[in-house]
């Protein structure tokens, strides 16, 4: 069914076992921007029907890291909506009648191996399957007297439910990434449907039945999920819901930015990069996991770079605001193999939109990283900041490394950079920059325009080495030889500062032998 017949509804399904990992957050974005291009509605659910896998937190983390990449949630357990409960542990209800309704239809059927008795199946028989060549030497609904399976059920026995798979049948999955792909049913099991133990289904069913009741159209996934797909298929039919089945979208994996494979948190620690939207804190190890926005990501930076892995605008347009990703963004432009995870194309983005924020936000976003640092932002005017982070922010990927190229401006230099005093601090310098703060201190314009000429002029009045004077300077100025053009730091940092920076190099720095 196409989406021109059909409301777009899409949903992005976490399991709460954990923080969100970053491949999940391109499911979600990927989700996100066919709904918004399609005028649809994105879903979050909550599959959380493994209980033993479920991590307290997990929740709140999910929604926290998707509200900080603007990828918004029409309905949801927190937005409500008309096909709730959207977090399947209280669905249970509507669970249980559907396990019942494939019960009585005969397409499932009732299994009281116990762990041990398939434990010891698995032993005897290699590469033991519970289906239809096996079902019958098993205990069950299928194989058992009538009298038997009630007289069980009437004692409490525990009990799974499984689905009847039919062999020789052969199943097309369809897909609008990777097109058409058919399986024989023999090689699917009789899969686990429901467990009597802890009244929940498992995931096949419960996302299943959840799909067909929310009105799902299209399940956009990642291709781990590929393997489930055909069971999928055939659950829709043996609920007799083939006509509404949604379409399938299975997104390629995201790879290791070196060698082969999926990428894995390991990658990150390896390499230095978050795998992880926001920091983790483990609540059972204790262990915390770095995530893109405390390591100084803006939230659109990711939402770019993720973006493109997987999928190109069919052009090489790389930066895009969110409408422009989802004006632009097409399953037919999604690829079918792997997207390897270029990190560093990460920081560039983030460079790249870091140069797009107003000066006066990038002030505001430096303020805490002065604070960190010892430096009192109230000590310095708005303007001050602003004007200071505006002179390095071109040579910055993240906020945080505005400290090293800006810290100059807030706290005057202790140390100076022993390789420039070398080189620059001659056994004249002294009585020079002496000589200089002199001058200085008699100037009332300290502009750029102004002071600029007078200086140059007066080096070159004394004849005096005009790198060797200026970099002498900049080292009493910022305790090294590098910086922003040195008179555009002077007019900010204005003259009292500036003069009692010289006096104090003269003072401080040692010559060289
Ligand atoms: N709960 C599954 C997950 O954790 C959902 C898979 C799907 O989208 O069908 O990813």
């Amino acid at each position: 069914m196409s989406t021109n017949e059909r409301e777009v509804r899409v949903r992005f399904a976490p399991s709460p076992t954990g923080p969100l990992h970053i491949g999940g957050v391109r499911t979600a974005l990927y989700n996100y921007l066919f709904a918004r291009q399609h005028g649809g509605k994105m879903i979050l659910r909550i599959e959380d029907t493994d209980s033993q896998r479920f991590v307290p937190g997990a929740e709140d983390y999910i929604n926290e890291a998707l509200a900080w990449l603007g990828i918004g949630i029409d309905e949801g357990v927190r937005e409500g909506g008309p096909y709730g409960p959207y977090k399947q542990s209280e669905r249970r209800d509507i669970y249980r009648e559907h396990v019942k309704m494939l019960l009585d239809a005969g397409k499932a059927y009732i299994a009281f191996d116990t762990p041990a008795e398939l434990e010891a199946k698995r032993a005897e028989v290699p590469n033991f399957q519970y289906d239809a060549s096996t079902r019958g030497s098993m205990r069950n609904s299928l194989s058992l007297p009538k009298e038997e399976v009630d007289r069980l059920l009437a004692e409490g026995a525990q009990y799974v439910v499984r689905f009847r798979i039919e062999p020789g049948r052969d199943v097309a999955v369809d897909d609008l990434i990777r097109g058409r792909v058919t399986i024989k049913s023999d090689i699917l099991d009789d899969k686990v449907l429901y467990k009597s133990a802890d009244d929940l289904p498992t995931y096949h069913l419960a996302n299943i039945v959840d799909d067909h009741l929310m009105k799902v159209s299209h399940v956009i996934r990642g291709e781990e999920w590929l393997p489930s797909a055909p069971l999928h298929v055939l659950l829709y039919e043996a609920f007799g819901w083939a006509d509404t089945a949604p379409a399938f979208v299975h997104l390629p994996l995201l790879l290791k930015p070196d060698g082969k494979g999926k990428l894995s948190k390991r990658d990150g620690d390896r390499l230095g990069f978050p795998v992880f939207p926001l920091e983790w804190h483990d609540p059972k190890s204790g262990e915390t996991s770095s995530g893109y926005r405390e390591s100084g990501y803006l939230p659109h930076a990711v939402v770019n770079f993720l973006a493109l892995l997987g999928w190109n605008p069919g052009d090489d347009t790389e930066v895009m605001t969110m409408d422009e990703l989802i004006a632009k963004f097409s399953l037919d432009h999604c690829s079918k193999s792997g997207a390897k995870f270029a990190f560093e194309k990460g920081k560039w983005f983030n460079h790249t939109y870091l140069q797009e924020l107003p000066d006066s936000e990038l002030a505001e976003l430096f303020k805490p990283v002065l604070e960190a640092h010892g430096v009192n932002p109230a000590d310095f005017t708005d303007e001050y900041i602003t004007r200071a982070v505006a002179m390095v922010k071109s040579r910055i990927n993240f906020v945080s490394d505005l400290w090293e190229h800006a810290r100059f401006f807030f706290t005057a230099p202790t140390e100076y950079d022993p390789k420039a005093v070398k080189k620059r601090w001659s056994a004249d310098m002294p009585a020079i920059m002496t000589a200089l703060a002199d001058l200085l201190e008699g100037e009332d314009d300290f502009s750029c325009a102004a002071l600029e000429p007078k200086v140059l002029g007066w080096i070159e009045e004394h004849g005096y080495h005009l790198g060797n004077v200026m970099n002498a300077f900049r080292l009493t100025v910022v305790g090294e030889c590098k910086g922003p053009h040195m008179f555009d730091i002077t007019e900010l940092m204005g003259r009292d500062e500036t003069v009692r920076r010289i006096r104090a190099g003269v003072a401080n720095i040692k010559p060289a032998e």
